[in-house]
């Protein structure tokens, strides 16, 4: 058995919503902000739903079983984060460390795919800053129209949020977030607004941002690259040096084979039948699953859009990457 379908962790977030109620999980709240849907982490993990592994989580299987993942030492983590964030208000503004500033085993370089948003919804991607004594005086002074960076954003857009980009998503806002396997986050402002559960601001690390920040801010340039594959449409999203994105846009029969010991794969639109060994699966827009090392040649069939991230092998140039590098 090599594709591991996995039961999503959900979340409450003061700054979430019932937006994920679209992808068929129960929610308890309405301030849902966030879905764990491939997460091997101590704040959150998924768990197995299918096959001899049900019940599992992800975590134990990557700890007792490595060679289901190609291999890997004991100490290492399971890399990589996948979830689902719906920001029906602002998230705070904010930024993550790189692999060396991170008190976790992994830093937090992040990405976004838009999944849907609101008519005049935005989102806030680096700072205006110069230099580093511009960037601590106007954090000082609360001076955030003057160092936030506005985009507008729609459905369809993706964004390369490498760790130290200060960045927030903006209200109405429902994206898909793959990341570093961190939780690790240093708040530069929260927009002064009271956590109903405690009464209370949550937290700011202004010294630890301001630390970590980069300055100035430099937009990543996405080698974004399209091909097909079948009826299908490739579109490679991002190469980083921690993990690479590719969209299928499924739109009829496809075949396929895996290259990489795992990866992960998220449907966000539609219905697919993904066929792999004689064993059939009926996907839909909300299934979120890992392909296992020795899984081979599969076919997907159907019509919908599935996102498939994996670390990105050694194989790839560095010179490809260093331009993304942190
Ligand atoms: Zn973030």
């Amino acid at each position: 058995m090599t594709v591991l379908m996995l039961q999503p962790e959900l979340h409450n977030k003061i700054w979430g919503g019932t937006r994920l109620k679209q992808f068929d999980y129960d929610l308890a709240t309405d301030h849902v902000g966030e879905a764990w849907v491939i997460a091997a982490h101590s704040n959150g993990v998924s768990t197995v739903t299918n096959g001899k592994y049900r019940g599992r989580t992800l975590t134990q299987l990557w700890d007792e079983q490595p060679e289901l993942f190609g291999g890997h030492d004991a100490h290492q983590a399971f890399p990589l984060l996948v979830k689902i964030l719906d920001a029906h208000d602002n998230l705070s503004i904010q930024v993550h460390p790189n692999d060396k500033q991170s008190s976790e085993k992994f830093g937090k370089t992040e990405s976004w795919y838009i999944l849907d948003a609101t008519p005049n919804a935005k989102l806030y991607y680096g700072h205006l800053a110069q230099n580093k004594a511009e960037l601590t005086k106007q954090v000082e002074n609360k001076a955030w129209d003057k160092l936030l960076r506005t985009i507008p954003v729609q459905k369809g857009d993706f964004f390369y949020v490498p760790a130290g980009t200060f960045h927030a998503l903006g209200a109405g806002v429902l994206a898909l977030e793959i990341q570093q396997s961190s939780d690790t986050t240093y708040r530069f402002y929260d927009f002064d607004r009271v956590d109903a559960t405690t009464n209370k601001l949550r937290p700011l690390q202004v010294e630890e941002a301001l630390a970590v920040t980069k300055v100035p801010h430099v937009d990543p340039i996405l080698n974004q690259r399209t091909r097909m594959q079948g009826n299908t449409i490739m579109t490679r999203l991002l190469t980083s040096p921690k993990f690479t994105i590719d969209k299928l846009s499924v739109r009829g029969t496809s075949h396929f084979n895996q290259h990489h010991p795992y990866e992960l794969f998220n449907v966000i639109t539609g219905k697919i039948t993904l066929t792999h060994d004689d064993e059939t699966y009926d996907l839909k827009k909300g299934d979120n699953f890992i392909m296992l090392k020795d899984t081979g040649n599969y076919t997907l069939d159907g019509k919908g859009d599935i996102m498939v991230s994996f670390v990105t092998p050694d194989s790839y140039s560095n010179q490809e990457l260093a331009y993304l590098d942190n």
